[in-house]
This record gives C-alpha cells, sequence and structure tokens, in this order.
C-alpha cells in the first residue's frame, strides 16, 4: 500500500525539538535566536509566507522582527537594513521574501546578508559550502525534503533519484544533498529529453517544476518514492483559501508509488521547520555552541 508521507507530522516532531533546545539556550545561556524577515510590496503569497514564518518563529521560542517595506523600496534602502540586520546581535537569521519588486536585485540583495545569517542558505557562500560538503546554511525547502525521505527510506545509499528543475533554491541543492547522501542523481529541466522515461528508471522522484500535475503515473516505477514540491494556485476553495496542487497527479500517482508527499501536507511544513532550525543553528553557530544532538535522528 502506498505510504502518504506526512509533512506536517513529521514537521511538528521536528519543531518541537526546536523548541525544547531553545527553551535550554534561554535557560543555560540566556539567549533567544532572532529572526528577521524583510518583505518588499505586498505580494499576497508573499504575503501569506512571511505572515506564517513570524507565527512559526513565535512558535518556536524566538523572536520574530518583521520589516514591510513599500514596494518602491530602492535597492539601496533595501542594501541598508541588510546592513543594520548584519550588525544587529539580536538578529541571528535573514531572510528575504522573494520575489522583490523589478528595481531590485535580488541576488544582489542575497550577496550581502552576512553568510553566518543566511538561514534561506542562498549565499554563494553557503552554496559553495554544500557543494564541497563543508558546513554552512543548507536552503529549507531541499533540506526538508532530504529529512522526509530519509524518514522514509532510511539509508539513501545506492538508489536513483531524479530531480525535475534545477533552480538555485530547490533542484539544484536538492541534487547535492541526494548525492551526499550516495544516491546516483539526474537533474532534469525544461530541454530535458524523454523525461517521463527518465523518471520511470528512479527511485526517488523529487518535483520542483510549478506545473500543476505535470508528473504522470506513467512516469513512475512501481515502488518509487515521490516527492512533491510544487505549489500551483488553481483557484479557490469553497471556504474562499487558494486552492493548492502539486507538480505530481497525487491521484494516480499514489496508485503505483510506494510513498509520495502530498500537497498541501507535505514538503511546504518541513520549509518552515528547516528555517526554524537553521535560525536555532544560526544562534549556536555564532556563539560557538553545539547544536544538540537530538537532531542527528532527523538530518
Ligand atoms: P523555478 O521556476 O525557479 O524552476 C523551475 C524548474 O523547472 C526549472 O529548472 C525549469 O527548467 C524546470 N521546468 C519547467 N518546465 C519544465 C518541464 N516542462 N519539464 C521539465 N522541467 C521543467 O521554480 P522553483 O524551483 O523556485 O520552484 C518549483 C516549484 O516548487 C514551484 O511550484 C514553487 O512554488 C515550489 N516551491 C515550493 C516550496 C515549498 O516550500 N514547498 C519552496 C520553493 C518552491 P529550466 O531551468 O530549463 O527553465
Amino acid at each position: 500500500m502506498t505510504k502518504i508521507i506526512d509533512g506536517k507530522l513529521i514537521s511538528a516532531a521536528f519543531k518541537e525539538k526546536i523548541a525544547e533546545a531553545i527553551i535550554s539556550l534561554k535557560a543555560e545561556q540566556n539567549i533567544t535566536p532572532g529572526l528577521a524577515v524583510v518583505l518588499v510590496g505586498a505580494d499576497p503569497a508573499s504575503d501569506v509566507y512571511v505572515r506564517s514564518k513570524g507565527v512559526a518563529t513565535k512558535k518556536a521560542g524566538m523572536n520574530s522582527y518583521e520589516h514591510r517595506l513599500p514596494a518602491e523600496t530602492t535597492e539601496e534602502e533595501l542594501l541598508a537594513l541588510i546592513e543594520n540586520l548584519n550588525n544587529d546581535d539580536a538578529v541571528d537569521g535573514i531572510l528575504v521574501q522573494s520575489p522583490v519588486p523589478d528595481q531590485i536585485n535580488y541576488q544582489a540583495v542575497v550577496d550581502v546578508i552576512d553568510p553566518n545569517k543566511d538561514v534561506d542558505g542562498f549565499h554563494p557562500i553557503n552554496a559553495g559550502n554544500l557543494l564541497i560538503g563543508s558546513q554552512g546554511f543548507v536552503a529549507c525547502t531541499p533540506l526538508g525534503c532530504s529529512i522526509l525521505l530519509k524518514h522514509t527510506l532510511g539509508d539513501l545509499t545506492g538508489l536513483d533519484a531524479i530531480i525535475i528543475g534545477r533552480s538555485t533554491i530547490v533542484g539544484k541543492p536538492m541534487a547535492m544533498l541526494l548525492l551526499q547522501q550516495n544516491c546516483t542523481v539526474t537533474i532534469a529541466h525544461s530541454r530535458t529529453k524523454d523525461l517521463d522515461k527518465k523518471c520511470a528508471q528512479a527511485d526517488i522522484v523529487v518535483a520542483a517544476v510549478g506545473r500543476p500535475e505535470m508528473v504522470k503515473k506513467d512516469w513512475i516505477k512501481q515502488g518509487a518514492t515521490v516527492i512533491d514540491v510544487g505549489i500551483n494556485r488553481m483557484g479557490s476553495t469553497e471556504t474562499g483559501k487558494a486552492k493548492l496542487v502539486g507538480d505530481v497527479a497525487f491521484e494516480e500517482v499514489s496508485e503505483i508509488a510506494g510513498a509520495i508527499t502530498p500537497v498541501p501536507g507535505g514538503v511546504g511544513p518541513m520549509t518552515i521547520a528547516c528555517l526554524m532550525y537553521n535560525t536555532l543553528k544560526a544562534a549556536c553557530d555564532r556563539r560557538d555552541l553545539d547544536i544538540p544532538d537530538v537532531f542527528d535522528e532527523f538530518l
């Protein structure tokens, strides 16, 4: 029978450990980690993400600093804010919500974030550290997918994995994580030939494309594990909430996959949990404190 990988449940257990670690950090070191989230403009989806990050931060026992800037903010103004946050000792993690308005170069902004506070793991130093297998911050979504795979499959050594999508925030770091875990990795993209046939050979399929229900049943090998990163908004539900659909045709793929993440309730909750983890890690690393080993069972 197909196993539904419950990201809500797994992220709840992970967040519980994070909250416990933060209680100890406060009690033993008098430290409360702080996460600063910057939103430029009023994109409705970004607004929801920023709000939920703020709620999760406070729930974990950390300080949340929200900076909401008008859509006409210049790159210079944003860079000046980042510089202040870099120098603010109360701030352990800095995240700039994407997308940013056209007048701002997102990568230029990421480049000035202190790599030790780059809890999104997007700074070139952290991306490079992942590539060479050094310590650093790993991007939250691929880290969350990796935790789900470990939870579902245990040791991934020798498995064939295909990642559909080669973005800097999901596809490429995901490939590095799976390579580190001794998978044989294929990275597919919009120019890949015979994608369905390549997918059908994989033990692990990670779909990070942004195309609703693109991955079909006949793309999947019997018993494969399918991780659906995609979040596609398809109108609204009866209660007026946005209806979310993944990149995988969930119903039909469930008939053949060994395990599969739902959308919503799969990768999404893990992304936020990993942001909390990275912020805790930043608070510890900046002060040369060891992060508790209770996280080994997840990572
Ligand atoms: P990008 O748009 O940056 O990248 C999409 C990738 O998909 C590109 O590499 C593109 O190829 C590839 N692609 C597009 N069309 C096809 C196709 N027909 N066949 C094969 N590959 C294709 O997206 P992101 O990586 O930022 O996000 C991907 C999805 O994941 C989105 O739905 C996004 O909303 C979601 N997401 C979810 C998160 C979560 O927390 N659950 C977090 C981040 C993203 P090429 O490079 O050739 O253009």
